[in-house]
């Protein structure tokens, strides 16, 4: 019977089965290869949890990061590994091991702006060789109090790092006239851009509503947490807190309104489905 086309029907060829097999095969490859998210979409924010300084204390969102399944990146000094009120390494392990990343944030916390280019360089290259050395796959950097220069911005690069994080840029606190997100990929991955440190004092509703304010342009956000305790500190956040944000934090990803990453998965460009 002629079909619409005015062709009789015949059973496919063989090199016409292989033709379709082979177009199946690449559909089957692009939609199960990760989505590469790029620029700022409205209503497709990113958001990475990030923890700074290797405290002890940050040991304590681990259950809190699995109940949610999320990842974080945990930014560490390896000179200070092991000492009281650190994380050791056998923790650092357990860390990586639920998937979490290992950055760096050089080997003794220092400002790099100031120091020699070889002062620099050892604290950025040699910070990096000994997480690599104890196993940990680094490959993303924060500058201590996101304090960065050209000699330091150039090191990150030289050390094999990917990228290099501030703490500042963005709108939020003291910069009202900066952008409010981050885009994907950032414009100069030796400096990505991030709101400044979270305080005790903010607390939740305020990092919801910097969230709730950065979805309105999509691409990244960072939150920048250290110490995880009770009123330890200016730079804290309870464990209490730390769950019901990520409790809300999940709604709204398991809604599509955000995707929490680890930085190596937005500066790859790779979101796991
Ligand atoms: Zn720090």
């Amino acid at each position: 019977m002629p079909t619409e086309s005015g062709f009789a029907r015949r059973p496919a060829t063989r090199r016409q089965q292989a033709a379709l097999a082979f177009v199946v095969a690449c559909l089957a490859a692009v939609l199960l290869s990760p989505v590469h998210v790029t620029g700022r979409h409205p209503g497709a924010l990113v958001v990475s949890i990030e923890f700074d300084d290797t405290l002890a204390d940050q040991l304590s969102v681990r259950s809190i990061l699995a109940q949610h399944r999320m990842h974080a990146t945990f930014f560490v000094n390896s000179g200070v590994l092991g000492r009281p009120g650190y994380l050791t390494v056998a923790q650092l392990r357990a860390l990586a091991s639920d998937g979490h990343e290992i950055g760096g944030h050089t080997v003794n916390h220092v400002r790099l702006p100031g120091l020699s280019a070889g002062e620099q360089r050892r604290q950025i290259c040699d910070d990096r060789r000994a997480l690599l050395a104890l196993g940990f796959a680094v490959s993303d950097f924060a500058y201590p109090w996101g304090a960065h220069d050209s000699v330091s911005t150039a090191l990150v690069r030289a050390c094999g790092y990917d990228s290099g994080r501030r703490a500042g840029g963005l709108a939020f606190a003291s910069c009202i006239s900066c952008p409010r997100t981050e885009s994907i990929p950032p414009p100069d991955p030796t400096a990505t851009r991030a709101p400044g440190s979270l305080t005790r004092s903010q607390g939740v509703p305020t990092i919801k509503a910097l969230i709730r304010s950065a979805q309105q342009d999509g691409g990244w956000i960072q939150l920048i947490f250290h110490h995880v305790c009770d009123a330890c500190g200016t730079y804290s956040i309870s464990r209490q807190d730390f769950s019901t944000l990520l409790d809300w934090l999940a709604e709204e990803r398991d809604a599509g309104r955000v995707a929490v990453l680890t930085v190596r998965q937005v500066i790859r460009g790779e979101v796991p489905r």
